[in-house]
């Protein structure tokens, strides 16, 4: 699929970060190299990758990342946030007109997709409850207009198409006479299909451009072959010159493509992605949102969320708070009880491992991962007096029986909470000397 080979080498470029804690200078280079070498390889336009890599590069060696937390994820974060943006930031919805019919006028190169999408963008809007009529403005190519009637047909659409041996027609005519027949019959919506070249010229620029001015359409939507690579930005660029767009259609995102031009033509024209098209059906269609593109191509499954809880639930001055305990020694059980409690603020523990890209190869560990255990945990610790907990050592086997009979467990368990506690606080104080902690429970994403 698209962005296969672009995600594969972003995840393997977070999987490196995501074992260091603090972040230096060189690791940041490190990371915005490959990254840049990956963007460049899935033929994203070189103007957009610089200054896509200019913006990672100085967020993640500022403050946010300094101060986070977890720095690799602050980095990941910025560079989805980073991603959004180039993909035109939030999702924008087509427009329709105070006043009906709403016009929609379709232009790109021949073979992009128009009329296929022309045929998908009428089944989509008819089952929105609107009443679409398409316009088959396409004279150029041989059998454009049959083309258009059989997915006008397949989504229960009609089609206004010059009369047949009618001599050569005029394409601009027969835009405003379609949409003349939709204020006729009250349709809401008119779609325009249009003619395309091979490649860009003047004619075909015209054609499309007086088409504009005659209909005077409430969107114009450039159709783009996400396949087309390099050349995406050249064509954007010319269709946004010769004709103006309002929003831009991926198509043939199915395919094999390295996905530049969709990470390009946003970008440079600053004109929103609107639709995405998957494949010759016409149900391939949908609605194009930045974000989801964003956490797919980066494969973050719901870590953004994973994150977000976890800051919630851990704030850094508390952290900090307790990174100082650990290094002084001074960490006591009823620290860790909170520590605990915490963490059950995030939520159900194994659904949140779960939503970890890697928890595919952590199953084992997920499946033997108690969360009553916390809980226990919780019962053995309030069963103490606060001197005991913050003088572990005074509890003695009869302390230790009544601690067990007040939580409703055993003195087995007590004795193995005491050692865990233990070790964890010799670890902690081992990992505190060399900086922050992790966050308990949560390895490095
Ligand atoms: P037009 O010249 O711009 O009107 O392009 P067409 O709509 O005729 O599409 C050109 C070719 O691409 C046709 O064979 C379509 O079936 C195919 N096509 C269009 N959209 C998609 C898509 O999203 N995925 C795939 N795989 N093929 C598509």
């Amino acid at each position: 699929a698209a962005f296969a080979s672009l995600s594969d080498r972003l995840t393997a470029t977070f999987r490196n970060l995501r074992t260091k804690g603090k972040l230096t200078p060189a690791d940041v280079d490190g990371t915005v190299r490959e990254i840049r070498r990956a963007l460049l390889d899935a033929d994203v336009a070189l103007e957009v990758v610089k200054q896509f890599t200019g913006t990672v590069r100085e967020r993640a060696l500022g403050d946010e990342v300094n101060k986070a937390l977890n720095p690799a994820q602050q980095v990941v974060q910025i560079v989805n946030e980073e991603l959004i943006g180039v993909l035109g930031g939030q999702q924008r919805r087509l427009e329709f007109a105070k006043q009906p019919p709403t016009v929609i006028m379709l232009a790109g190169l021949q073979g992009a997709g128009k009329t296929t999408l022309a045929g998908k963008l009428a089944k989509h809007l008819k089952k929105e409850g609107h009443t679409p009529l398409l316009v088959a403005s396409d004279l150029q190519r041989p059998n454009a207009v049959t083309q258009l009637q059989v997915v006008g047909e397949q989504a229960g659409v009609p089609v206004w198409a010059p009369e047949p041996g009618n001599g050569v027609g005029d394409p601009v005519r027969v835009a405003r006479d379609g949409v003349a027949e939709a204020k006729r019959k009250q349709f809401d919506t008119v779609i325009v299909d249009t003619a395309g070249r091979l490649g860009i010229d003047a004619e075909l620029m015209k054609q499309a451009s007086d088409i504009r001015k005659a209909v005077d359409p409430d969107e114009v939507l450039f159709v783009i072959d996400a396949m087309i690579g390099q050349d995406a930005v050249t064509t954007a660029r010319a269709f946004q010159e010769g004709v103006d767009f309002t929003g831009v259609v991926l198509s043939k995102l199915d395919g094999d493509a390295r996905g530049g031009a969709a990470l390009s033509v946003a970008s440079v024209t600053g004109r929103p992605i609107m639709f995405a098209s998957t494949g010759e059906n016409l149900d391939d269609f949908e609605p194009f949102y930045p974000d989801r593109m964003a956490s797919r191509i980066l494969d973050l499954g719901d870590i953004l969320s994973l994150i977000e809880q976890a800051q919630e639930a851990f704030d850094e001055e508390e952290a900090r708070k307790v990174a100082e305990k650990f290094a002084t020694d001074s960490f006591t059980l009823d620290d860790f009880l909170k520590q605990m409690q915490q963490l059950k603020n995030m939520g159900s523990i194994k659904g949140m491992l779960s939503m970890l890209p890697g928890a595919r190869g952590m199953r084992e560990q997920l499946d033997n991962f108690d969360e009553k255990e916390i809980t226990r945990t919780e019962a053995i610790i309030q069963s103490m007096t606060l001197q005991e907990r913050h003088q572990p050592k005074l509890l003695n086997g009869s302390r230790r029986l009544r601690i067990a009979k007040g939580s409703g467990t055993t003195v087995t368990e007590v004795n193995s909470l005491m050692q865990r506690f233990e070790q964890a606080s010799k670890m902690m104080k081992t990992v505190a000397k060399g900086g922050m902690p992790q966050v308990p429970g949560m390895g490095p994403v």
